[in-house]
Protein backbone atom coordinates (compact mmCIF):
# COMPACT_ATOMS: atom_id res chain seq x y z
CA UNK A 1 0.00 0.00 0.00
CA UNK A 2 1.11 3.64 -0.89
CA UNK A 3 0.06 6.39 1.29
CA UNK A 4 0.62 9.86 0.40
CA UNK A 5 -0.02 12.48 3.06
CA UNK A 6 -0.06 16.51 2.65
CA UNK A 7 0.88 18.64 5.37
CA UNK A 8 3.31 17.69 7.84
CA UNK A 9 2.82 19.15 11.17
CA UNK A 10 0.12 18.08 13.77
CA UNK A 11 -2.35 15.94 12.06
CA UNK A 12 -0.21 15.52 8.95
CA UNK A 13 3.15 13.75 10.83
CA UNK A 14 0.97 11.86 13.49
CA UNK A 15 -1.19 10.33 11.35
CA UNK A 16 2.53 8.93 9.40
CA UNK A 17 3.82 7.46 12.59
CA UNK A 18 1.09 5.81 13.58
CA UNK A 19 0.89 4.29 10.39
CA UNK A 20 4.46 3.16 10.10
CA UNK A 21 3.83 1.51 13.78
CA UNK A 22 0.45 -0.30 12.17
CA UNK A 23 2.27 -1.53 9.06
CA UNK A 24 5.98 -1.84 8.86
CA UNK A 25 5.54 -2.97 5.02
CA UNK A 26 3.42 0.36 3.59
CA UNK A 27 4.92 2.81 1.72
CA UNK A 28 4.85 6.61 3.31
CA UNK A 29 5.50 9.95 1.66
CA UNK A 30 4.99 13.06 3.32
CA UNK A 31 4.90 16.29 1.46
CA UNK A 32 4.85 19.76 3.42
CA UNK A 33 5.28 22.45 1.90
CA UNK A 34 6.87 24.62 4.86
CA UNK A 35 10.57 24.66 5.51
CA UNK A 36 10.07 22.32 8.55
CA UNK A 37 7.89 19.10 9.57
CA UNK A 38 6.23 18.38 13.40
CA UNK A 39 7.21 21.64 14.74
CA UNK A 40 5.36 23.25 17.82
CA UNK A 41 3.38 25.74 16.54
CA UNK A 42 1.71 26.26 19.73
CA UNK A 43 4.97 27.11 21.29
CA UNK A 44 5.51 30.19 18.75
CA UNK A 45 4.10 33.21 20.77
CA UNK A 46 6.77 31.77 23.52
CA UNK A 47 9.62 32.00 21.38
CA UNK A 48 8.75 35.92 20.69
CA UNK A 49 8.29 36.23 23.96
CA UNK A 50 11.63 34.47 24.38
CA UNK A 51 10.62 31.85 26.90
CA UNK A 52 11.63 29.79 24.54
CA UNK A 53 14.93 30.76 23.92
CA UNK A 54 16.39 28.48 20.90
CA UNK A 55 14.87 28.06 17.85
CA UNK A 56 15.80 24.54 17.69
CA UNK A 57 13.38 23.83 20.69
CA UNK A 58 10.10 24.28 18.61
CA UNK A 59 11.65 21.50 16.26
CA UNK A 60 9.93 17.97 17.56
CA UNK A 61 10.97 16.08 14.74
CA UNK A 62 13.25 16.28 10.85
CA UNK A 63 12.77 14.52 7.45
CA UNK A 64 16.13 12.87 8.63
CA UNK A 65 14.76 11.65 12.52
CA UNK A 66 11.64 10.54 10.43
CA UNK A 67 13.39 8.62 7.81
CA UNK A 68 15.49 6.72 10.64
CA UNK A 69 12.88 5.94 12.91
CA UNK A 70 10.05 5.26 10.87
CA UNK A 71 10.84 4.82 7.71
CA UNK A 72 8.80 7.67 6.27
CA UNK A 73 10.20 9.54 3.12
CA UNK A 74 9.21 13.23 3.84
CA UNK A 75 9.77 16.00 1.57
CA UNK A 76 9.91 19.86 2.57
CA UNK A 77 9.57 22.47 0.57
CA UNK A 78 7.18 20.20 -2.07
CA UNK A 79 3.75 21.50 -2.47
CA UNK A 80 1.30 19.33 -3.59
CA UNK A 81 -1.16 21.80 -6.25
CA UNK A 82 -3.39 19.12 -7.61
CA UNK A 83 -5.00 16.03 -7.28
CA UNK A 84 -6.81 13.62 -10.02
CA UNK A 85 -8.89 11.45 -8.24
CA UNK A 86 -9.87 9.15 -11.17
CA UNK A 87 -5.72 8.36 -11.84
CA UNK A 88 -5.34 8.16 -8.06
CA UNK A 89 -2.34 10.57 -8.50
CA UNK A 90 -1.09 13.64 -6.88
CA UNK A 91 1.06 16.47 -8.51
CA UNK A 92 3.65 17.88 -6.55
CA UNK A 93 5.64 21.21 -7.37
CA UNK A 94 9.32 21.53 -5.82
CA UNK A 95 9.41 24.80 -4.17
CA UNK A 96 12.62 25.64 -4.60
CA UNK A 97 13.30 24.46 -7.90
CA UNK A 98 9.76 24.84 -9.18
CA UNK A 99 9.93 21.36 -10.44
CA UNK A 100 6.65 19.41 -10.88
CA UNK A 101 6.05 15.80 -10.74
CA UNK A 102 3.78 13.24 -9.93
CA UNK A 103 2.94 10.29 -7.57
CA UNK A 104 0.27 7.76 -7.36
CA UNK A 105 -1.39 6.78 -4.21
CA UNK A 106 -3.51 3.61 -2.97
CA UNK A 107 -4.72 6.24 -0.06
CA UNK A 108 -4.29 10.09 -0.09
CA UNK A 109 -4.93 11.79 3.47
CA UNK A 110 -4.81 15.28 3.61
CA UNK A 111 -4.11 17.53 7.10
CA UNK A 112 -2.90 21.00 5.25
CA UNK A 113 -4.28 22.98 8.43
CA UNK A 114 -6.00 26.80 8.19
CA UNK A 115 -4.39 29.53 7.38
CA UNK A 116 -4.01 32.42 9.28
CA UNK A 117 -7.03 35.54 7.29
CA UNK A 118 -5.50 38.25 6.25
CA UNK A 119 -7.71 41.07 5.02
CA UNK A 120 -4.57 43.57 4.29
CA UNK A 121 -2.46 40.96 2.15
CA UNK A 122 -2.31 43.74 -0.58
CA UNK A 123 -0.74 46.10 1.49
CA UNK A 124 2.85 46.15 0.98
CA UNK A 125 4.90 46.80 4.32
CA UNK A 126 6.89 44.49 6.54
CA UNK A 127 5.08 45.96 9.70
CA UNK A 128 2.20 43.41 9.39
CA UNK A 129 2.38 39.96 10.04
CA UNK A 130 0.16 37.07 10.98
CA UNK A 131 1.59 34.01 13.28
CA UNK A 132 1.66 30.51 12.05
CA UNK A 133 5.18 28.96 10.67
CA UNK A 134 8.61 29.02 12.50
CA UNK A 135 10.03 31.31 9.64
CA UNK A 136 6.74 33.86 10.96
CA UNK A 137 7.94 33.89 14.71
CA UNK A 138 11.57 34.51 13.72
CA UNK A 139 10.58 37.46 11.45
CA UNK A 140 8.34 38.63 14.20
CA UNK A 141 11.21 38.49 17.33
CA UNK A 142 13.58 39.51 14.84
CA UNK A 143 11.91 42.51 13.77
CA UNK A 144 11.04 43.32 17.36
CA UNK A 145 14.74 42.90 18.91
CA UNK A 146 15.95 45.24 15.44
CA UNK A 147 13.67 47.68 15.34
CA UNK A 148 12.72 48.46 18.57
CA UNK A 149 9.05 49.15 17.69
CA UNK A 150 7.27 51.65 20.75
CA UNK A 151 3.63 50.29 19.82
CA UNK A 152 2.49 46.98 18.73
CA UNK A 153 -1.15 46.50 17.47
CA UNK A 154 -2.31 43.14 18.14
CA UNK A 155 -5.89 42.74 15.87
CA UNK A 156 -8.09 40.04 17.15
CA UNK A 157 -8.06 38.86 20.79
CA UNK A 158 -8.57 35.23 20.75
CA UNK A 159 -6.07 32.62 22.04
CA UNK A 160 -3.32 33.59 19.97
CA UNK A 161 -3.65 37.56 20.06
CA UNK A 162 -4.23 37.22 23.71
CA UNK A 163 -1.25 34.66 24.38
CA UNK A 164 0.50 37.25 22.10
CA UNK A 165 -0.25 40.07 24.09
CA UNK A 166 1.50 38.67 27.14
CA UNK A 167 4.67 37.76 25.52
CA UNK A 168 4.82 41.26 23.54
CA UNK A 169 4.30 42.70 26.87
CA UNK A 170 7.62 40.85 27.92
CA UNK A 171 9.53 43.45 25.85
CA UNK A 172 10.55 46.63 27.82
CA UNK A 173 9.05 49.62 26.52
CA UNK A 174 6.91 48.60 24.01
CA UNK A 175 2.69 49.29 24.32
CA UNK A 176 0.35 46.29 23.64
CA UNK A 177 -3.26 47.24 22.30
CA UNK A 178 -5.86 44.40 21.45
CA UNK A 179 -8.27 45.55 18.82
CA UNK A 180 -11.62 42.91 19.22
CA UNK A 181 -14.87 43.72 17.24
CA UNK A 182 -16.74 41.76 19.66
CA UNK A 183 -17.64 43.07 23.14
CA UNK A 184 -14.84 40.61 24.87
CA UNK A 185 -12.00 38.81 24.65
CA UNK A 186 -11.33 34.76 23.89
CA UNK A 187 -14.53 34.12 22.04
CA UNK A 188 -15.59 30.24 23.53
CA UNK A 189 -15.76 32.62 26.81
CA UNK A 190 -18.86 34.01 28.17
CA UNK A 191 -18.77 38.01 28.74
CA UNK A 192 -19.28 37.21 32.12
CA UNK A 193 -15.74 35.33 32.52
CA UNK A 194 -14.33 37.26 30.01
CA UNK A 195 -13.87 40.33 32.31
CA UNK A 196 -11.44 38.07 34.46
CA UNK A 197 -9.08 38.52 31.09
CA UNK A 198 -9.78 41.83 30.33
CA UNK A 199 -9.06 42.71 33.89
CA UNK A 200 -5.91 41.02 34.05
CA UNK A 201 -4.65 42.53 30.83
CA UNK A 202 -5.73 45.80 31.88
CA UNK A 203 -3.67 45.48 35.10
CA UNK A 204 -0.46 44.51 32.83
CA UNK A 205 -0.94 47.76 30.91
CA UNK A 206 -2.36 46.07 27.62
CA UNK A 207 -4.99 48.44 26.03
CA UNK A 208 -8.37 47.38 24.80
CA UNK A 209 -10.42 48.04 22.22
CA UNK A 210 -13.50 46.17 22.58
CA UNK A 211 -16.40 45.86 20.41
CA UNK A 212 -13.71 47.80 18.04
CA UNK A 213 -13.31 46.67 14.55
CA UNK A 214 -10.94 47.86 12.05
CA UNK A 215 -12.29 49.76 9.01
CA UNK A 216 -9.16 50.17 7.22
CA UNK A 217 -4.86 50.25 7.42
CA UNK A 218 -2.92 52.47 5.49
CA UNK A 219 1.23 52.89 6.14
CA UNK A 220 2.00 56.53 6.17
CA UNK A 221 5.72 57.75 7.19
CA UNK A 222 6.54 54.40 8.31
CA UNK A 223 3.44 54.47 11.00
CA UNK A 224 0.49 51.94 10.54
CA UNK A 225 -2.91 53.63 10.70
CA UNK A 226 -5.63 51.88 11.67
CA UNK A 227 -9.01 53.35 11.33
CA UNK A 228 -11.37 51.49 14.00
CA UNK A 229 -15.17 51.48 13.61
CA UNK A 230 -14.96 54.36 16.99
CA UNK A 231 -11.44 55.96 16.64
CA UNK A 232 -7.95 55.73 15.18
CA UNK A 233 -4.84 53.73 16.51
CA UNK A 234 -1.24 54.33 15.00
CA UNK A 235 1.50 51.81 15.38
CA UNK A 236 4.77 50.69 14.62
CA UNK A 237 3.77 46.94 14.03
CA UNK A 238 0.60 45.39 13.33
CA UNK A 239 0.32 41.47 14.41
CA UNK A 240 -3.24 39.96 12.94
CA UNK A 241 -4.59 37.46 14.66
CA UNK A 242 -8.09 37.32 13.44
CA UNK A 243 -8.56 33.37 12.99
CA UNK A 244 -7.73 30.81 10.37
CA UNK A 245 -9.35 29.62 7.57
CA UNK A 246 -9.31 25.54 6.30
CA UNK A 247 -6.69 25.10 3.61
CA UNK A 248 -8.99 23.67 1.14
CA UNK A 249 -8.21 24.64 -2.01
CA UNK A 250 -6.50 21.55 -3.30
CA UNK A 251 -9.35 19.36 -1.87
CA UNK A 252 -11.90 21.66 -3.64
CA UNK A 253 -10.16 21.87 -6.88
CA UNK A 254 -10.39 17.87 -6.99
CA UNK A 255 -14.40 18.48 -5.89
CA UNK A 256 -14.60 16.71 -2.59
CA UNK A 257 -16.82 18.11 -0.67
CA UNK A 258 -16.72 21.21 0.93
CA UNK A 259 -18.80 23.25 3.48
CA UNK A 260 -19.56 27.16 3.34
CA UNK A 261 -17.42 27.96 5.56
CA UNK A 262 -14.16 26.51 3.61
CA UNK A 263 -14.03 23.10 5.76
CA UNK A 264 -13.39 19.51 4.00
CA UNK A 265 -16.68 17.45 4.77
CA UNK A 266 -15.53 14.25 6.54
CA UNK A 267 -17.69 11.38 7.71
CA UNK A 268 -16.99 9.97 11.29
CA UNK A 269 -14.36 7.72 9.79
CA UNK A 270 -12.57 11.03 8.60
CA UNK A 271 -13.22 9.61 5.02
CA UNK A 272 -13.98 12.34 2.78
CA UNK A 273 -16.69 11.76 0.17
CA UNK A 274 -13.85 9.73 -1.92
CA UNK A 275 -13.60 6.67 0.28
CA UNK A 276 -9.37 6.46 -0.74
CA UNK A 277 -8.48 10.19 0.42
CA UNK A 278 -8.85 10.92 4.19
CA UNK A 279 -9.13 14.80 5.85
CA UNK A 280 -8.22 15.96 9.98
CA UNK A 281 -6.94 18.77 11.61
CA UNK A 282 -7.88 22.18 11.04
CA UNK A 283 -8.55 21.83 7.56
CA UNK A 284 -12.13 20.05 8.31
CA UNK A 285 -15.43 20.58 10.29
CA UNK A 286 -16.60 18.27 12.72
CA UNK A 287 -19.37 17.16 14.92
CA UNK A 288 -19.32 19.66 18.35
CA UNK A 289 -19.85 16.25 21.00
CA UNK A 290 -22.12 18.20 23.32
CA UNK A 291 -24.30 19.74 20.42
CA UNK A 292 -24.12 16.77 18.19
CA UNK A 293 -24.25 19.90 15.30
CA UNK A 294 -21.08 20.52 12.68
CA UNK A 295 -18.76 22.65 13.72
CA UNK A 296 -15.16 24.35 12.87
CA UNK A 297 -12.93 23.90 16.08
CA UNK A 298 -9.31 23.66 15.25
CA UNK A 299 -6.70 22.55 18.02
CA UNK A 300 -3.91 20.73 18.14
CA UNK A 301 -5.07 18.26 20.47
CA UNK A 302 -8.37 17.17 18.32
CA UNK A 303 -5.62 16.68 15.05
CA UNK A 304 -3.63 14.23 16.98
CA UNK A 305 -6.39 12.18 17.96
CA UNK A 306 -7.68 12.16 14.36
CA UNK A 307 -4.41 11.36 13.01
CA UNK A 308 -4.87 7.99 14.84
CA UNK A 309 -8.38 7.29 13.77
CA UNK A 310 -7.35 7.90 9.65
CA UNK A 311 -4.20 5.62 10.33
CA UNK A 312 -6.34 3.13 12.22
CA UNK A 313 -8.82 2.78 9.25
CA UNK A 314 -6.45 3.51 6.25
CA UNK A 315 -4.92 -0.13 8.39
CA UNK A 316 -8.62 -1.24 8.17
CA UNK A 317 -9.06 -1.05 11.96
CA UNK A 318 -12.41 0.87 11.41
CA UNK A 319 -12.23 3.72 13.74
CA UNK A 320 -15.07 6.68 14.95
CA UNK A 321 -13.96 10.25 15.62
CA UNK A 322 -16.75 10.84 18.04
CA UNK A 323 -16.38 14.56 17.66
CA UNK A 324 -14.75 17.78 19.71
CA UNK A 325 -15.46 19.03 22.80
CA UNK A 326 -13.55 22.04 22.71
CA UNK A 327 -10.87 21.64 25.24
CA UNK A 328 -8.24 24.40 25.80
CA UNK A 329 -6.18 25.97 28.21
CA UNK A 330 -4.19 29.46 28.34
CA UNK A 331 -1.58 30.93 30.21
CA UNK A 332 -2.33 34.56 30.94
CA UNK A 333 0.30 36.12 33.23
CA UNK A 334 -0.18 34.35 36.69
CA UNK A 335 -3.44 33.09 36.01
CA UNK A 336 -4.51 30.24 33.78
CA UNK A 337 -8.20 30.40 31.88
CA UNK A 338 -9.47 26.44 30.65
CA UNK A 339 -12.38 26.20 28.89
CA UNK A 340 -14.24 22.74 28.07
CA UNK A 341 -17.27 22.03 25.81
CA UNK A 342 -19.97 24.68 25.50
CA UNK A 343 -21.16 27.96 26.92
CA UNK A 344 -24.02 29.60 27.96
CA UNK A 345 -24.42 31.78 24.99
CA UNK A 346 -23.84 28.49 22.79
CA UNK A 347 -26.60 27.54 24.78
CA UNK A 348 -28.68 30.13 24.00
CA UNK A 349 -27.76 30.33 20.51
CA UNK A 350 -29.13 27.02 20.17
CA UNK A 351 -32.15 26.91 21.82
CA UNK A 352 -30.93 24.72 24.27
CA UNK A 353 -32.09 24.25 27.93
CA UNK A 354 -29.59 24.63 30.49
CA UNK A 355 -28.72 26.64 33.68
CA UNK A 356 -25.11 27.62 35.17
CA UNK A 357 -23.56 27.49 38.30
CA UNK A 358 -20.51 29.49 39.55
CA UNK A 359 -18.28 28.40 42.36
CA UNK A 360 -15.07 30.32 43.78
CA UNK A 361 -13.55 27.47 45.77
CA UNK A 362 -10.04 27.98 46.85
CA UNK A 363 -7.84 25.56 44.87
CA UNK A 364 -7.02 23.71 48.24
CA UNK A 365 -7.00 23.59 51.73
CA UNK A 366 -6.98 26.90 52.89
CA UNK A 367 -4.80 25.81 55.92
CA UNK A 368 -1.77 25.38 53.87
CA UNK A 369 -0.01 28.09 52.48
CA UNK A 370 -0.61 29.80 48.87
CA UNK A 371 -4.00 28.45 48.56
CA UNK A 372 -5.63 30.49 45.66
CA UNK A 373 -9.27 31.53 44.33
CA UNK A 374 -10.25 29.38 41.44
CA UNK A 375 -14.13 30.93 39.75
CA UNK A 376 -15.51 28.12 38.16
CA UNK A 377 -18.81 28.34 35.26
CA UNK A 378 -20.28 24.96 35.00
CA UNK A 379 -23.13 24.77 32.67
CA UNK A 380 -25.65 21.71 32.98
CA UNK A 381 -28.94 20.15 31.92
CA UNK A 382 -31.26 21.03 33.96
CA UNK A 383 -33.38 17.99 33.44
CA UNK A 384 -30.49 15.41 32.63
CA UNK A 385 -28.08 16.58 35.38
CA UNK A 386 -25.22 16.38 32.33
CA UNK A 387 -22.47 19.07 32.29
CA UNK A 388 -22.32 20.63 29.20
CA UNK A 389 -19.43 22.87 29.49
CA UNK A 390 -17.19 24.65 32.28
CA UNK A 391 -14.86 28.31 31.82
CA UNK A 392 -12.11 28.00 34.61
CA UNK A 393 -10.05 31.02 35.87
CA UNK A 394 -7.56 31.17 38.38
CA UNK A 395 -4.03 30.56 39.80
CA UNK A 396 -3.39 26.75 40.35
CA UNK A 397 -5.40 23.41 39.35
CA UNK A 398 -6.99 25.78 36.67
CA UNK A 399 -5.99 22.63 34.40
CA UNK A 400 -6.89 19.65 36.46
CA UNK A 401 -10.34 20.96 36.78
CA UNK A 402 -10.75 21.65 33.50
CA UNK A 403 -9.75 18.35 32.35
CA UNK A 404 -11.70 16.58 35.41
CA UNK A 405 -14.89 18.28 33.58
CA UNK A 406 -14.03 17.66 30.02
CA UNK A 407 -13.48 14.32 31.31
CA UNK A 408 -17.17 14.27 32.10
CA UNK A 409 -18.92 15.68 29.53
CA UNK A 410 -16.83 12.83 27.20
CA UNK A 411 -18.63 10.42 29.47
CA UNK A 412 -21.55 11.58 29.25
CA UNK A 413 -21.74 12.06 32.85
CA UNK A 414 -23.96 14.01 35.50
CA UNK A 415 -23.71 16.38 38.49
CA UNK A 416 -24.46 12.97 40.74
CA UNK A 417 -21.32 11.36 38.87
CA UNK A 418 -19.32 14.19 40.04
CA UNK A 419 -20.31 14.29 43.86
CA UNK A 420 -19.29 10.90 43.73
CA UNK A 421 -15.55 10.70 42.14
CA UNK A 422 -12.92 10.33 44.65
CA UNK A 423 -10.52 12.34 43.89
CA UNK A 424 -7.04 12.56 45.69
CA UNK A 425 -6.33 14.75 48.41
CA UNK A 426 -3.61 16.58 50.80
CA UNK A 427 -3.43 19.93 52.09
CA UNK A 428 -0.84 21.19 49.31
CA UNK A 429 -3.22 19.99 46.36
CA UNK A 430 -7.03 19.94 46.92
CA UNK A 431 -9.65 20.08 49.74
CA UNK A 432 -11.24 17.31 51.54
CA UNK A 433 -14.37 18.06 49.27
CA UNK A 434 -12.75 18.79 46.33
CA UNK A 435 -13.54 21.32 43.93
CA UNK A 436 -15.07 19.03 41.72
CA UNK A 437 -17.22 17.29 44.47
CA UNK A 438 -18.52 20.99 45.42
CA UNK A 439 -19.89 21.40 41.99
CA UNK A 440 -21.82 18.31 41.92
CA UNK A 441 -23.38 18.88 45.02
CA UNK A 442 -24.12 22.52 44.10
CA UNK A 443 -25.93 21.20 40.87
CA UNK A 444 -27.57 18.20 42.70
CA UNK A 445 -28.82 20.85 44.61
CA UNK A 446 -30.56 23.06 42.26
CA UNK A 447 -31.78 20.17 40.39
CA UNK A 448 -33.62 18.99 43.47
CA UNK A 449 -35.25 22.19 44.21
CA UNK A 450 -33.07 22.60 47.37
CA UNK A 451 -32.28 26.09 46.04
CA UNK A 452 -33.20 28.23 42.78
CA UNK A 453 -29.80 29.51 41.45
CA UNK A 454 -29.54 32.87 39.78
CA UNK A 455 -26.83 34.51 37.87
CA UNK A 456 -26.33 38.21 38.06
CA UNK A 457 -27.29 38.95 34.43
CA UNK A 458 -30.58 37.44 35.17
CA UNK A 459 -30.70 39.58 38.48
CA UNK A 460 -30.05 42.78 36.24
CA UNK A 461 -32.93 42.30 34.22
CA UNK A 462 -35.71 41.95 36.93
CA UNK A 463 -37.34 45.27 38.14
CA UNK A 464 -37.67 45.94 41.78
CA UNK A 465 -35.20 42.88 42.96
CA UNK A 466 -35.70 41.96 46.53
CA UNK A 467 -31.95 41.74 47.76
CA UNK A 468 -30.30 40.32 50.69
CA UNK A 469 -27.53 40.54 51.73
CA UNK A 470 -26.22 38.03 53.76
CA UNK A 471 -22.67 38.71 54.46
CA UNK A 472 -21.34 40.02 57.86
CA UNK A 473 -21.26 43.89 59.26
CA UNK A 474 -17.60 44.41 58.01
CA UNK A 475 -17.86 42.86 54.97
CA UNK A 476 -21.16 45.11 53.90
CA UNK A 477 -19.74 48.22 55.02
CA UNK A 478 -16.71 47.63 52.79
CA UNK A 479 -18.91 47.51 49.74
CA UNK A 480 -22.12 45.99 48.87
CA UNK A 481 -25.23 46.42 46.23
CA UNK A 482 -26.92 49.68 46.68
CA UNK A 483 -30.45 48.17 46.96
CA UNK A 484 -29.40 45.19 49.16
CA UNK A 485 -31.05 44.87 52.80
CA UNK A 486 -27.94 43.25 54.99
CA UNK A 487 -28.82 40.88 57.86
CA UNK A 488 -25.96 38.86 58.68
CA UNK A 489 -26.71 34.86 58.53
CA UNK A 490 -25.95 34.41 61.79
CA UNK A 491 -28.95 37.24 62.71
CA UNK A 492 -31.60 35.79 60.23
CA UNK A 493 -33.32 33.08 61.92
CA UNK A 494 -33.81 36.06 64.73
CA UNK A 495 -34.82 38.79 62.54
CA UNK A 496 -36.33 36.92 59.74
CA UNK A 497 -39.24 39.14 60.45
CA UNK A 498 -38.05 42.04 58.97
CA UNK A 499 -38.24 40.25 55.37
CA UNK A 500 -40.78 40.28 53.22
CA UNK A 501 -43.36 36.55 52.39
CA UNK A 502 -44.66 38.43 49.35
CA UNK A 503 -41.52 38.99 47.06
CA UNK A 504 -38.93 36.41 45.90
CA UNK A 505 -35.70 37.34 47.93
CA UNK A 506 -32.43 37.25 45.66
CA UNK A 507 -29.93 36.26 48.41
CA UNK A 508 -26.19 37.00 47.62
CA UNK A 509 -23.17 36.56 49.99
CA UNK A 510 -19.31 36.33 49.02
CA UNK A 511 -18.97 33.57 46.69
CA UNK A 512 -22.69 31.71 47.24
CA UNK A 513 -22.17 29.58 50.43
CA UNK A 514 -23.66 31.34 52.95
CA UNK A 515 -26.58 32.69 50.67
CA UNK A 516 -27.32 28.85 50.42
CA UNK A 517 -27.37 27.61 53.77
CA UNK A 518 -29.70 31.52 53.97
CA UNK A 519 -31.91 30.45 51.47
CA UNK A 520 -32.63 26.86 53.45
CA UNK A 521 -33.75 28.73 56.22
CA UNK A 522 -35.59 31.02 54.18
CA UNK A 523 -37.34 28.39 52.51
CA UNK A 524 -38.45 26.61 55.54
CA UNK A 525 -39.90 29.47 56.58
CA UNK A 526 -42.03 30.22 53.79
CA UNK A 527 -40.28 32.63 51.92
CA UNK A 528 -39.26 32.31 48.42
CA UNK A 529 -35.67 32.81 47.70
CA UNK A 530 -33.12 32.46 44.60
CA UNK A 531 -29.56 32.20 45.24
CA UNK A 532 -27.42 34.37 43.51
CA UNK A 533 -25.10 32.36 41.86
CA UNK A 534 -21.33 33.56 42.26
CA UNK A 535 -21.96 36.04 44.94
CA UNK A 536 -20.60 39.40 45.34
CA UNK A 537 -16.95 38.16 44.66
CA UNK A 538 -18.14 37.32 40.64
CA UNK A 539 -20.36 40.81 41.09
CA UNK A 540 -17.08 42.48 42.04
CA UNK A 541 -14.87 40.77 38.86
CA UNK A 542 -17.45 41.58 36.19
CA UNK A 543 -18.24 44.74 36.50
CA UNK A 544 -16.36 47.15 34.17
P1 LIG B 1 -0.97 22.30 10.74
O1 LIG B 1 -0.34 21.87 12.01
O2 LIG B 1 -1.12 23.74 10.46
O3 LIG B 1 -0.17 21.61 9.57
C1 LIG B 1 -0.55 21.77 8.23
C2 LIG B 1 0.69 21.79 7.38
O4 LIG B 1 0.32 21.50 6.05
C3 LIG B 1 1.34 23.17 7.32
O5 LIG B 1 2.68 23.11 7.79
C4 LIG B 1 1.28 23.55 5.84
O6 LIG B 1 2.47 24.20 5.41
C5 LIG B 1 1.15 22.21 5.17
N1 LIG B 1 0.47 22.26 3.86
C6 LIG B 1 -0.71 22.88 3.58
N2 LIG B 1 -1.03 22.68 2.29
C7 LIG B 1 -0.04 21.93 1.74
C8 LIG B 1 0.18 21.41 0.46
N3 LIG B 1 -0.69 21.61 -0.54
N4 LIG B 1 1.30 20.69 0.23
C9 LIG B 1 2.19 20.47 1.25
N5 LIG B 1 2.03 20.95 2.50
C10 LIG B 1 0.92 21.65 2.74
N6 LIG B 1 -3.78 24.45 19.48
C11 LIG B 1 -3.94 24.01 20.75
O7 LIG B 1 -4.67 23.04 20.96
N7 LIG B 1 -3.30 24.63 21.80
C12 LIG B 1 -2.48 25.68 21.62
O8 LIG B 1 -1.90 26.21 22.58
C13 LIG B 1 -2.32 26.18 20.31
N8 LIG B 1 -1.53 27.25 20.08
C14 LIG B 1 -1.33 27.67 18.80
C15 LIG B 1 -0.49 28.75 18.58
C16 LIG B 1 -0.27 29.20 17.29
C17 LIG B 1 0.62 30.39 17.07
C18 LIG B 1 -0.87 28.52 16.18
C19 LIG B 1 -0.61 28.98 14.77
C20 LIG B 1 -1.71 27.46 16.39
C21 LIG B 1 -1.95 27.01 17.69
N9 LIG B 1 -2.80 25.93 17.95
C22 LIG B 1 -2.99 25.51 19.24
C23 LIG B 1 -3.53 25.25 16.86
C24 LIG B 1 -2.79 23.98 16.43
O9 LIG B 1 -1.47 24.30 16.11
C25 LIG B 1 -3.51 23.39 15.22
O10 LIG B 1 -4.83 23.08 15.60
C26 LIG B 1 -2.84 22.14 14.69
O11 LIG B 1 -1.52 22.39 14.35
C27 LIG B 1 -3.60 21.63 13.46
O12 LIG B 1 -2.92 20.59 12.84
P2 LIG B 1 -3.05 20.37 11.26
O13 LIG B 1 -2.23 19.19 10.92
O14 LIG B 1 -4.47 20.38 10.87
O15 LIG B 1 -2.44 21.68 10.62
Amino acid sequence: MKVLIVGGVAGGATTATRLRRLDEKCEIILFEKGNFISFANCGLPYYIGDVIKDKEDLLLQTPKSFKERFNIDVRIKEEVIKVDREEKKVKIKNIQTGEIYVESYDKLVLSPGAEPINPFKSIETEKIKTLRTVDDSINIKKYIEKEKPKHIAIIGGGYIGVEMAENINRYKDIKVSIIEKSSHLIAPLDEDMASFVHKKLLKNNVELFLKNGVQSIKVEDERIKIELEKGNLDADFVILCIGVKPESDLASDCKLDINSKGSIMVNEYLETNDRDIYALGDAVQVQNFVTKNPAYIPLAGPANKQARVVANNICGNKTKYEGTIGSSILKIYDNNLGLTGINESTCISQNMKYKTIIISPYSHATYYPGASQLTIKVVFNPDTAKILGAQVWGKESVDKITDILASAIRMNMTAYDLEELELCYAPPFSSAKSPINILGNAIENDINGLVDNITWNEVEKLKDAYILDVRTEEEYNYSHINIAKHIPLDELRDRINELDKQKTILVYCHTGLRSYIACRILNQNGFKTKNITGGYYFYTKIKK
